[in-house]
């Protein structure tokens, strides 16, 4: 049986409360961080553990820390990405909702480790409970002495304020979220130069999503040895994922990295509901491609998924059945990301919504027959020209489902109507 760790909390009454995370031994890393440990130390500590970011791009945490410029005398920032906004995700908003002492544990110890002493919490504007959570937790944190100044007694010092978006999906973009937090339009810059050396404002900064920093506390505690020890060679520690779509217990599940795919749908997820077939599951969120029921077997581990054709992603796990309209599915998806298109470049901004209105047509059983090709032709024409990843991400559901279930656009087309 696997212990849980991000979300072993969870269910206690109060788990959001300061007095909660402390009686179940919250915030013990922090005075070891502080007085035991230096920042190269922690830096390394971190970069041992093979902690990954957990906000979709998997890159290692301990690397993007060793980015930052060494120097007290270098004004950095620390920016906690609560930007949770992709269909199917819904992990980050938990962990903020009933257990954000345990991510305000990892803010500080990430902020001392690359020498931060003011952090900034970026959360979704519509998380209007998660954004009630922030302001208590952050306030029960001054009020003991871990956040301000001179904290423990230290020398080291540390403000965390939070920051409500407009709800924006871009934003969760890190250089869009700078770039919104500056109190700009949120849009994304270009990279490089990469935040770690010009950030907000044009200082260094850190940007990590909240489940990355609830990680940093027990890595801390428990040593990388430890945390290394869970997952996979290349894909350790702890996960979150979130399961929703056609299974009897939607919601989320923490499980080692590597767990197989199946056992998330079949043995946590109690299987598929009324019994019916999979057809098809987005691993990692709705801009990660399907897989197929062939591939159910797949660890999900970063490596695993991206030799099955996909992506980890966030974790976000969308089951379908075997009644699921494909076309339905990538009209659907196709929808929020022509609307949530930042519009700072053309192959993203014209081409989603031109893919939109074809997807429409082949719904409505209005399809033509060079529909299909010109679909293709489109998500090709965004695919790597685009200003930031958004681009190669709305066209995921498009080009997998064409691949995988290219008969069902064609039966669209041929015979006006949806085969299923
Ligand atoms: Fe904006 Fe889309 Fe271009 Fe990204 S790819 S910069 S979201 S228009």
């Amino acid at each position: 049986m696997f212990e849980k760790v991000l979300t072993r909390n969870f269910g206690l009454p109060r788990s959001e409360s300061i007095g909660v995370y402390i009686a179940n031994g919250g915030y013990q890393a922090l005075p070891k961080a502080l007085h035991e440990c230096d920042p190269e130390q922690l830096i390394e500590m971190v970069t041992a553990s093979g902690l990954r970011g957990r906000g979709g791009a998997g890159f290692p945490a301990g690397r993007k820390w060793g980015f930052m410029p060494k120097g007290s005398d270098i004004e950095k920032y620390v920016c906690v990405n609560t930007d949770e906004g992709e269909p199917g995700t819904f992990k980050d908003r938990e962990l903020v909702e009933k257990d954000p002492h345990q991510i305000i544990e990892g803010v500080i110890i990430a902020s001392y480790a690359v020498g931060a002493h003011r952090a900034f919490v970026y959360i979704r504007g519509e998380f209007f409970l998660g954004v009630k959570r922030w302001i208590k937790a952050i306030d029960g944190a001054y009020a003991k002495g871990f956040l301000g100044k001179n904290i423990l007694g230290s020398g080291f010092s540390l403000d965390l304020s939070v920051h409500r978006g407009a709800g924006a999906y871009i934003c969760g973009e890190e250089t869009a979220l700078i770039e919104s937090l500056e109190g700009k339009r949120g849009e994304p810059r270009k990279k490089p130069p990469y935040p770690a050396s010009v950030g907000l404002w044009g200082k260094p900064t850190l940007v990590h999503n909240v489940e990355t920093l609830a990680n940093i506390p027990h890595i801390i505690n428990r040593g990388a040895e430890w945390y290394s020890s869970i997952g996979t060679p290349k894909s350790t520690g702890p996960k979150i994922f979130c399961i929703s779509g056609h299974v009897r217990n939607r919601g989320i599940f923490e499980l080692p990295l590597g767990v197989p795919l199946r056992e998330i749908i079949y043995e946590h997820a109690g299987g598929m509901t009324f019994d019916k077939k999979l057809k098809a599951v987005i691993p990692g969120g709705a801009s990660t491609p399907m897989l197929t029921p062939d591939q159910v077997d797949t660890p999900m581990a970063f490596e695993t998924l991206e030799e099955a054709g996909t992506m980890l992603g966030t974790g976000a796990i969308v089951v379908m059945n075997e009644d699921t309209c494909m076309v339905d599915v990538a009209r659907r998806l196709m929808r929020f990301f022509a609307h949530e298109s930042c519009g700072r470049c053309t192959p993203c901004r014209t081409g989603t919504q031109r893919m939109l209105n074809i997807l429409e047509r082949l719904e409505a059983g209005q399809g033509k027959a060079e529909d299909i090709e010109t679909l293709e032709r489109t998500a090709r024409k965004i695919q790597g020209l685009t200003f930031c990843p958004m681009g190669d991400a709305a066209i995921n559901p498009v080009l997998s489902g064409l691949k995988l279930f290219r008969d069902e656009y064609e039966y669209h087309v041929t015979h006006k109507r949806c085969p299923v």
